[in-house]
């Protein structure tokens, strides 16, 4: 028998890892209950495998880039900033190097570099790791006493930190069970929504771009009042369903109210160049082909998939002799390269979303130690928390730093 106080954590993400590795290394018994096989699942694949653990920008900056309730995160990340989350890794061994944007990743490009110095953090402070599902939390008089496995079994405790993650990526384990076991308990859950999320449009012509990526380009999106709500410029890519890319990942999540507005983006193919640079740069280029036609003309200036797309919006005959084009038909094509016109007709499903907006209620947590305002012994960490934000490595800052202070409060 032993008279360290007990705790349990549901879910082995990076949320879960930190808060049960931190408690464990005050003293606590700790369990961390994994449905999988093995933990982080999900932060295996993040950054495409490089894993971007957080941004260099100041903590103000970290709370700027959570666009719901980031202030209830200022404690968190105040207490538990990025420069921590760097010190962290650097020492459990993984070096970080710096990328465009503040964007922080392990230098070797491997995410398994932070999985395995998460569970060397936990394995080092004693965290025992079971591997199975937490169907129930068990409470008495609104206090944690334990949680109950799909399998039947039950675990008693004094206290449970619920890490379950999000319901984006469902294979990855993040189903949304903390929502339900959230509810059950009395917890309010708001609405949840898909960010960070490929776009569906409306232009049929884009089917014909599928698996077309373009790098460089901005992106500028208006609402239903023409008003710009965000604009970029990057790497972008053309699905069977319409438009994903990081450009396109990154405005998604300024759209909040799909059902409510509509949304344009417009495409800038050569953000480099003015109007009247790209202008005089076509004119060249139909001095160069002026024997050809039309759709013969473009191939210097635009990707292959996308001459046929740009020559039919453009609605000059394509086997027009390319002499023959006229300075109006010219500027027809400068107009489209500079402004690529798609009409967003919904989110991809949350289920393919970056991360799940919405969640837990943060006027139910205590900002300060992430406990529950409605249950004693039960505290929150990570994306099942009502806060989501931009890409950049805030998200896993966030579910480092919450992760933190609950395993320091519980
Ligand atoms: C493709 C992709 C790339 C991403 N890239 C980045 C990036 O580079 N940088 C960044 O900041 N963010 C990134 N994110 C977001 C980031 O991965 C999440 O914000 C983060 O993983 C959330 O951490 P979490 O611990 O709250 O939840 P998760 O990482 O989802 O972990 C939750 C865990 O709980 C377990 N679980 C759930 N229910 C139960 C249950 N009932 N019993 C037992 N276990 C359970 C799950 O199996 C899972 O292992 C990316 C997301 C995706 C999908």
């Amino acid at each position: 028998m032993t008279d360290a106080k007990k705790l349990i954590v549901i879910g082995g993400g990076p949320a879960g890892m930190m808060a049960a590795g931190t408690a464990a290394s005050r003293g606590l018994e700790v369990i961390l209950v994994e449905k999988n096989k093995k933990v982080g699942k999900k932060l295996f694949i993040t950054g495409k495998g490089r894993c971007n653990i957080t941004n260099s920008i100041d903590v103000e900056g970290l709370i700027r880039n959570v666009p719901v309730n980031g202030n209830f995160l200022y404690s968190a990340f105040y207490t538990f900033t990025n420069d921590d989350v760097i010190n962290f890794f650097e020492n459990l061994g993984v070096k970080v190097k710096e990328e465009r944007g503040g964007r922080i990743f392990p230098q070797s490009d491997q995410a398994a570099d932070v999985v395995n110095a998460l569970e060397r953090y936990m394995a080092g402070n004693n965290v025992k790791i079971l591997h199975g599902t937490v169907a129930k939390i068990l409470t008495a008089n609104q206090k944690v006493t334990g949680v109950r496995l799909k399998d039947g079994r039950t675990l008693s405790c004094e206290s449970v930190v619920i890490a379950t993650g999000g319901k984006s990526y469902p294979g990855t384990g993040a189903t949304g069970d903390g929502y339900t076991f959230a509810r059950h308990l009395g917890h309010t859950v708001t609405s949840l929504n898909p960010s960070l999320v490929p776009l569906e449009v409306q232009e049929e012509w884009v089917k014909a771009l599928q698996g077309l990526s373009l790098k460089n380009i901005a992106i500028t999106v208006l609402n239903d009042k023409d008003k710009k709500i965000y604009t970029d410029f990057g790497e972008m890519l053309f699905t069977h369903f319409g438009v994903s890319g990081p450009v396109i990942l990154s405005a998604s999540s300024h759209m909040r109210d799909m059902k409510k507005q509509s949304y344009r983006v417009i495409i800038d193919l050569k953000p480099a160049l003015s109007e009247e640079q790209l202008d005089k740069r076509i004119q060249r280029d139909f001095e160069k082909y002026a024997r050809k036609h039309y759709i013969n003309a473009l191939d210097d200036l635009l990707p292959k998939k996308l001459v046929p797309v740009i020559a039919e919006l453009s609605q000059i005959p394509k086997d027009k002799p390319v002499h023959q084009i006229t300075k109006q038909e010219r500027k027809t094509v400068v107009v489209l390269m500079k402004n690529l016109l798609l009409h967003i007709r919904r989110f991809r499903p949350l289920a393919e979303a970056i991360i799940t907006s919405g969640g837990v209620h943060t006027d139910e947590i205590n900002p300060g130690t992430m406990e529950s305002k409605i249950i004693n012994g039960l505290f929150f960490a990570g994306e099942v928390i009502d806060v989501d934000a931009y890409t950049g490595g805030f998200n896993l800052q966030i579910a480092f730093s919450t992760g933190y202070i609950a395993g320091y409060h519980v």
